[in-house]
């Protein structure tokens, strides 16, 4: 079949045998009913501790429009999603989250889009069912925050469920960094973006992977890997605290010659040791949070190691992987 456009979707997972057999069944038959278009379905098994990577396995035999990446450890899904585009083979690719929260149904409304010319397709949640109050209140605040700290537009309410074509899948492909905040990266290569309205629903079966510590070291991490204005923070406090010490040594200074003639103000001489020491700290601390990015950096480590790669066309056996 020449000129058939190819789509591949790409399912990080990570202990997902739960919701992978509804999985299965929801995208197949959202695939089978889009003619004119190829599926490469491909799953990214992010270390999983369960039976993940055998049921994929198992659904591989029976389908060949299946492949799949197995990591050697769980990287995190950041890390998953971009091993699946370095791997997907399609034409445009789809991100999707294998405990059915983003619905397949939608597909057809992106790859209708992307025909129309746009280049990121990305779903927006009207609703999101299944979540508490807190996950989407601190959510909320996490967008303003980094929508304020840039001048980058970023789609709020906007997770990874989305179809991208192939130049941003090249795009993104160059973007080595360790600390990876797709959100943000999305939002940086900019192309022809068209939003789409869906509602979330809740997972279909197993847990969440998240709770609130990942949550906060990927929120830190948006923030810091996209912009430098924390750094500033230092020098925004730097400057009030350095006028104050200024007018506070020419207090002390006149307070000496023309009242007292002594300074006794022991004191708030240990109170301004403590607030100095204290904004020295922060400072550190903002310090180290970029010194450890350089550091990781600077280490330019792969970012993931394969174990094994089935491909489309290799339906015998996996390949088994070393670093390339
Ligand atoms: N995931 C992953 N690696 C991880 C954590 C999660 O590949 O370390 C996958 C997970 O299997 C799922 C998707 O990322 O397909 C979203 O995870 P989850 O549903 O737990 O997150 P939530 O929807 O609660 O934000
Ligand atoms: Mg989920």
């Amino acid at each position: 079949m020449k000129n058939v456009k190819t789509i591949t979707i790409i399912v990080p997972a990570y202990n997902e045998e739960e919701a992978l057999p509804y999985f299965f069944d929801r995208i197949k038959n959202v695939v089978d009913d889009i003619k004119n278009y190829n599926f490469e379905i491909l799953f990214i098994n992010d270390g999983s501790k369960d039976k993940t990577l055998e049921i994929i396995k198992k659904y591989k035999e029976k389908e060949n429009r299946i492949s799949y990446v197995n990591l050697s450890r769980n990287f995190g899904k950041e890390v998953a999603m971009i091993a699946g585009l370095d791997y997907a083979k399609g034409d445009a690719i789809v991100f999707m989250d294998a405990d059915l929260q983003d619905p397949p149904e939608l597909i057809p409304e992106l790859i209708k889009w992307w025909e129309e010319g746009y280049d990121d397709v990305y779903a927006k949640r009207k609703t999101r069912a299944g979540e508490t109050w807190l996950k989407k209140f601190t959510s909320k605040m996490y967008y303003k925050v980094l929508q304020s700290l840039t001048n980058v537009q970023i789609q709020k309410d906007t997770g990874d469920f989305r179809l991208l074509d192939k130049r941003c899948v090249n795009a993104l492909k160059k973007m080595r960094e360790t600390q990876r905040c797709s959100k943000s990266m999305f939002s940086w290569i900019g192309y022809k973006k068209k939003e789409v309205l869906y509602d979330r629903d809740p997972r279909i079966a197993g847990k969440t992977k998240w709770n609130y510590k990942k949550l906060i070291d990927l929120a830190i991490d948006g923030i810091t890997s996209f912009t430098t204005s924390p750094l500033r923070i230092s020098t925004y406090l730097a400057i009030p605290t350095f006028g104050a010490l200024v007018i506070y040594f020419i207090y002390v200074i006149c307070k000496m010659i023309l009242i007292t003639h002594k300074i006794d103000a022991y004191q708030a001489i240990i109170l301004l040791i403590l607030f100095f020491s204290g904004i020295q700290i922060l400072l550190f601390g903002i310090i180290g949070e970029y010194l450890g990015r350089i550091f990781n950096e600077s280490k330019n480590r792969p970012l993931y190691l394969v174990d094994e790669y089935l491909s489309l066309i290799h339906i015998s056996e996996p390949t088994r992987l070393d670093v390339i």
